[in-house]
């Protein structure tokens, strides 16, 4: 599990990349992207979030990507 965002939701205003303590969100097309391999599961970036746009999943999909 990683944080992962709902681009839908997201609204581009960087609140969480600028609260994620290690640095593992970046913004891409002013949509934010989780690096799952920096991701630490702490959450803050979920609490910081206005929009409700960031979730927790299992990252199947990763996976299949390798
Ligand atoms: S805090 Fe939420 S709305 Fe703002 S950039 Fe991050 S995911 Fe998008
Ligand atoms: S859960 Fe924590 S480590 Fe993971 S993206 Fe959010 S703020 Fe960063």
């Amino acid at each position: 599990m990683s944080a992962f965002i709902l681009e839908k939701m997201c609204r581009g205003c960087k609140r969480c990349v600028n609260t994620c303590p290690t640095q593992a969100i970046s913004m891409f097309s002013q949509l934010a992207v989780v690096d799952p391999a920096l991701c630490t599961e702490c959450e803050t970036c979920m609490e910081a979030c206005m929009h409700g746009a960031i979730t927790f999943r299992v990252t199947e999909e990763k996976k299949a990507n390798g």
